[in-house]
């Protein structure tokens, strides 16, 4: 029987049991689509490295010996939509079976089911072979319990798959975190190594895309594009992280600074979600390269990166398959406001939003603090709708996809699933951001100002958004201490707040 086996674009698992056999009665097949392309706005980046990645993978493909068809964008008889090009190909190509791998978004998933439903021939999915849980582990690892601690579940894989332990129980080196040494400021030392960077050229890659009329946010530097689009890419990159960026990972997590884009990050979740890269294969590197060099590398740096992998994005993408898809649509603290147009220009007087906005439209990335603590902690406290803010999130980064962009963004930043992924929601005024980050003493506000034209508007937006969101923080207590603080406020000063905080909102791009 002639086989039809279908590669989404972030389905790129060079290690994937189909790849272990050519077979001449199956066919591979891979598409650019204006469905991929337009479902958001995208990052010109994030099209470009998907576009880029997918090319690549099925050139290796086909080197092995495998039969791919593959439509680039403007291939003549690209349908431009999944399903009309398969139904086009199944006649062309006689094909009596089709075979997929799980989406890991729900809205493909759902596509290909009711797609395979409706075929009158053979169909069958496949697990994609890339993550450490099943769709529904969390679920079960949860089940009867009224909250989901990351913390349990963490440990649990960490037994699991024996990463870091001490014995069957016990984590190694005493402790299953180490996130309390993990909360450093960066004050220019130490010195942080250049990421380890391409310098590729996509000008006609970009040129096609801008034909098609593809509509893109952000910029590109077609000359020099600097992600990792190929598996031995992303192992450099590992590798660079592993022997310059490690030692310090865990230490400087949180930090932020105007002039420094990735500090001691890994620049690794696009290798990773596009599947170029193994989780588990990333966890391993890193732990060996830290065995090896012990004496240079502390266990808290390498704890703090395992977590993230082992730890979050397993957490993330199982939440996002319990949850979904009401997930989509929850908006617990009732939020409606409208993101302000400078999360597209970066021109606002802030320089904590400024810099990270200005970074990320330029390089398509912005760490885990930034998104969190600067652009996701300014759109709750403005009240933006979560739609708003989603699309934003889901449009801009390298590494969007919906299962892990919707349950940060919408989970851990907004607090708009009621407390789920957090169990309170992540907002803060400007002193915590001063210690976090080098942004307030180049700022035009002064952050210690709480009223007056120069005072920095994360003060006021904090207190307006506890006292206009008390109702929803009734009953939780890890609210109350923020809570009794603001019963404590002197009614003139709240008021005050509560003022300004609403010229803000009303008018967000005056400041
Ligand atoms: P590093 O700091 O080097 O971390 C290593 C790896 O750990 C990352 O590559 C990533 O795979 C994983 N990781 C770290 N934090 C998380 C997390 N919270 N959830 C899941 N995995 C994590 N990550 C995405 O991959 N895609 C997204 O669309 C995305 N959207 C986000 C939106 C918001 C509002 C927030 C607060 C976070 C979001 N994250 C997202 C998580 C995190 O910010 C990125 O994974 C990280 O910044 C990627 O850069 P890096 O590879 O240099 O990460
Ligand atoms: Fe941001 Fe306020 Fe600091 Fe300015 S003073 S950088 S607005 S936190």
């Amino acid at each position: 029987a002639k086989t039809l086996r279908l590669l989404l674009g972030d389905q790129l698992n060079h290690k994937h049991s189909w790849f272990d056999q050519t077979d001449e009665e199956v066919l591979y097949f891979m598409a650019e689509m204006r469905q991929e392309t337009d479902y958001v706005t995208h990052h010109i980046q994030k099209v470009v490295a998907f576009f880029s990645a997918m090319r690549n993978f099925s050139q290796w493909l086909q080197e092995r010996g495998h039969s791919v068809i593959y439509y680039q964008l403007d291939h003549p008889d690209n349908e431009q939509d999944l399903t009309q090009n398969l139904e086009k190909l199944f006649k062309a190509h006689h094909i009596e079976r089709f075979e997929y791998q799980l989406p890991d978004e729900y809205r493909l998933d759902q596509q290909l089911k009711e797609f395979s439903d409706s075929l009158e021939l053979d169909s069958d999915a496949v697990d994609t072979e890339h993550f450490l849980t099943s769709r529904t582990d969390l679920e079960t690892f949860f089940k009867g319990k009224k909250t989901y601690t990351m913390e349990y579940f963490y440990r649990d894989m960490r037994k699991k798959y024996d990463i870091m332990m001490a014995n069957a129980k016990d984590p190694e080196g005493g402790k299953w975190n180490f996130d309390q040494s993990n909360r450093k400021k960066w004050k220019g030392a130490p010195e942080i190594p250049h990421e380890r960077g391409f310098r590729k050229d996509v000008s006609a890659l970009c040129k096609m895309i801008e034909e098609a009329g593809v509509k893109t946010m952000g910029s590109i530097d077609e000359q020099q594009f600097n992600w990792p689009t190929s598996r031995e890419d992303g192992l450099s990159v590992l590798n660079y992280f592993c022997s310059n960026l490690l030692k310090h990972f865990g230490d400087y997590q949180d930090a932020m600074d105007p002039d420094q884009i990735y500090l001691f990050h890994s620049r690794l979740s696009f290798a990773m979600n596009s599947k170029l890269l193994h989780p588990l294969e990333v966890i391993e590197k890193v732990i060996d390269h830290w065995r090896a060099n012990k004496d240079d590398i502390d266990i808290s740096q390498v704890e703090g990166f395992v977590r993230q992998i082992l730890g979050w994005r397993e957490y993330m993408r199982g939440i996002y398959w319990m949850k979904m898809p009401g997930y989509r649509r929850s908006n617990k603290l009732d939020n409606q406001n409208e993101l302000p147009d400078f999360y597209w220009t970066a021109e606002t007087k802030m320089n904590c939003m400024h810099h990270a906005i200005k970074q990320s439209l330029d390089h398509a990335y912005a760490h885990h603090i930034q998104r969190l603590m600067i652009t996701g902690n300014y759109a709750l406290l403005t009240q933006t709708h979560p739609d708003e803010v989603d699309a934003w999130y889901l449009g801009i980064y390298i590494d969007a996809l919906e299962w892990v962009e919707i349950t940060n963004t919408r989970g851990m930043s907004q607090f708009a699933d009621g407390g789920i992924v957090a169990t309170k929601p992540y907002v803060s005024s400007g002193s915590y951001i001063n210690k976090m980050s080098n942004y307030c003493s180049s700022c035009k506000y002064s952050v210690s100002k709480k009223t007056g034209d120069d005072a920095c508007p994360f003060n006021s937006l904090y207190w307006n958004f506890l006292f206009e969101k008390r109702e929803h923080f009734k009953n939780n207590q890890r609210m109350n201490m923020m809570m009794s603080m603001l019963d404590k406020k002197d009614p003139d000063e709240l008021e005050q707040l509560v003022k300004r905080a609403q010229e803000i909102i009303k008018n967000p791009q005056k400041f």
